[in-house]
């Protein structure tokens, strides 16, 4: 069975356009993929699903199960419309922090950010806003970051990626209070609203058969925090998404997702915490031998998007 992951999936905004912000799939893609996908795969519907993905049952070959992850508004504009029309269920992987504290993440603050200002702008600004705080600097790393990121940056896009959302050299709190400075001084209109789906959205959803995950509170790696911020990002997440109605079950996807972002620690949380499946990020088929064992069913792989056809993202970096 081929899992896939979408993040933004909507159309052209003239206010985030600059490329190397946000990376979205043009909802007409979108819908092209779908086409392609349905007249190759089978897409077994929401109870079938969980059935497979907790291993109860095998996957049917060949088939698909689509995941989103971000809980972004465009799930409930843009695709979850499509999905219903053609009855095709998803799962949607939803970081809990901006529908508990109305909080933009710092993951999206960065996307929009450089979607609407120069980067070198965006980095010099951090840069002057982490002189001020030489405290937000992580021990490990303070000598890393001071040689990197002095003198000339020639990608100050990445620089900026890597900085809030790569490497550990700010501490948690401190990247939630950079981005929320950068966001004040260059985006203060910036409404979470128009980023992030409410819960009104994730319940509606819900109450038409869609499966709805957690996927950490605040979108940090998982493998940079310890296992007390493990914990409470885990546990926390999945307490939030309880009682949000539709299909009851336990499941997680690992913010970034890669193999470089969890860790041992962190399966074993989910396996504490009962956790039916979780996803990462990995372009191979989730097997049937995968799914039979509840530790291989805590790292399912996914593809991305962009791996099948018409799925590749506007806005990358040049
Ligand atoms: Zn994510």
């Amino acid at each position: 069975m081929k899992a896939i992951v979408y993040h933004y999936v909507r159309g052209h905004d003239a206010r985030f356009s600059r490329p190397g912000g946000i990376r979205r799939l043009e909802p007409e893609s979108f819908r092209r993929q779908l086409d392609h996908l349905q007249q190759r795969l089978r897409f077994p519907d929401a109870s079938e699903l969980i059935e497979i993905l907790s291993g109860r049952r095998s996957p049917p070959e060949p088939s698909a199960v689509l995941t989103f992850d971000d809980g972004l508004r465009d799930h409930h504009q843009v695709v979850y419309p499509e999905l219903r029309s053609r009855m095709l269920p998803a799962i949607f992987y939803v970081p809990t922090a901006p529908m508990v504290h109305g909080s933009i993440l710092p993951v999206h603050a960065i996307h929009h950010l450089l979607g609407a200002v120069e980067a070198d702008t965006v980095l010099q600004d951090a840069m002057r806003w982490i002189d001020a705080h030489r405290d937000a600097l992580l021990a490990d790393h303070r000598d890393e970051y001071l040689y990197r990121h002095r003198g000339a940056v020639p990608q100050p896009a990445a620089a900026l990626k890597r900085l809030i959302n790569g490497r550990r050299f700010l501490r948690a709190e401190a990247r939630r209070a950079l981005t929320t400075a950068l966001l004040a001084r260059h985006l203060p209109d910036l409404d979470p609203a128009t980023i992030y789906m409410s819960r009104e959205n994730i319940q509606e959803m819900s109450a038409h058969g869609m499966i709805m995950g957690a996927h950490s509170m605040w979108h940090d790696s998982l493998c940079e925090l310890d296992r007390e911020e493990q914990r409470e990002e885990i546990l926390g997440s999945l307490a939030a998404m309880e009682g949000l109605g539709g299909p009851s079950v336990r499941t997680f996807a690992f913010p970034y997702g890669g193999f470089e972002s969890f860790d041992g620690r962190a399966v074993e949380l989910l396996l504490e915490a009962g956790v039916d499946w979780c996803f990462s990020l990995d372009p191979t088929e989730v097997t049937a031998e995968q799914l039979s064992a509840p530790r291989s069913r805590q790292f399912l792989p996914r593809f991305d998007c962009r791996h099948f056809p018409h799925g590749a993202e506007v806005g990358s970096a040049p």
